[in-house]
């Protein structure tokens, strides 16, 4: 029967290492560490996400602060504005909630954040530097799988872990962290064949891909350490990941659970990065 890893309980406690360091960060320079946050349009979802992050840096010692813009912005006009917090020697942090409204590019906006700001980990030069293995600004999800690995005693060092999607945002760049820490990385993306096969001999399975129950609970290897990061609705309201839970539960030796898992974990990461960026950018 697998341990849980209690994302809710993680979170909290880097939040806390987040706080002391914001407020030692405060007295040291007389001022907050500043995250300043973009949302661009009315999307539902996005408007939660930037709500949550909002409230989290509040309580974390941060100074948080929005910029909600009109759905009709135009490039020129975020742009303008991305440049503006740039040039503010009070911010430490910019992130622009994506996706945003059609008319815009993200890769084109990401790109125009100084990348020692970007706590989204998104911009090139950043991602760079992880393809390096250099320090620099990484994105929040996959950094808080890794916490997640660290904090169940799991060293990927020798084994061996497939990490299913290849997307920017959270496959590659889990992939490349696992590999930094010595595993033996496989992507399994959509056109992978014989899934079921790259499961079972896995010691460390992530799956980011969003389809429910994709992985099948007998697939998963007795003592494997699963990390879902799928985050999916179904049809009844709930939500579950990428993974059987029922079935890998009684194999894996840790496990995550959606909602409560992954999820957490990553705004947690991005109060974190801020301060690492505020740190940073005053040395
Ligand atoms: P994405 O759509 O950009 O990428 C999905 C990836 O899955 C692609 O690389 C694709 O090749 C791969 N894929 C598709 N079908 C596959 C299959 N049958 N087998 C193996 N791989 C397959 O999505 P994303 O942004 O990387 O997000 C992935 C999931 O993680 C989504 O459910 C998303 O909601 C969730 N997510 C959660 C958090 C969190 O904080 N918990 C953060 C980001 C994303």
């Amino acid at each position: 029967m697998a341990e849980l890893i209690d994302g809710k309980a993680l979170a909290k406690e880097v939040r806390a290492e987040v706080k002391s360091r914001a407020d030692d960060f405060r007295a040291t320079h007389n001022r907050a560490p500043g995250l300043h946050v973009v949302l661009v349009g009315d999307d539902p979802a996005s408007q939660v996400y930037v709500r949550n992050k909002e409230r989290a840096a509040a309580k974390a010692g941060i100074e948080g602060r929005v910029h909600r813009l009109p759905a009709e912005t135009s490039e020129a006009d975020l742009l303008a504005l991305i440049f503006e917090l740039n040039g503010d020697d009070h911010i430490d942090g910019i992130l622009v909630q994506l996706p945003l409204p059609d008319h815009l590019h993200d890769q084109t906006i990401v790109d125009a954040i100084d990348p020692a700001k970007d706590v989204d980990g998104l911009h090139p030069f950043n991602a760079g530097l992880l393809v390096v293995g250099r320090k620099g600004l990484r994105p929040c999800t996959p950094s808080g799988c890794m916490r997640m690995l660290e904090h169940v005693g799991c060293d990927p060092k020798g084994k061996r872990a497939l990490v299913l999607g290849r997307s920017t945002l959270v496959g590659k760049p889990i992939a490349l962290m696992l590999l930094e820490k010595h595993a033996t990385v496989t992507i399994a993306h959509s056109r992978t064949e014989d899934l079921a096969e790259r499961v079972r001999e896995s010691d460390i399975v992530v799956a980011a891909v969003g389809r429910a129950n994709l992985v099948k609970g007998d697939w998963v290897r007795d003592g494997a350490v699963v990390i879902d990061v799928g985050i999916n609705r179904l049809d009844d309201g709930t939500l579950t990941g990428d993974v059987d839970f029922e079935g890998a539960k009684d194999r894996a030796a840790h496990i995550t659970p959606v909602p409560g898992g992954v999820g957490p974990m990553t705004i947690a990461m991005l109060l974190s990065n801020t301060v690492d960026a505020a740190e940073a950018r005053i040395m």
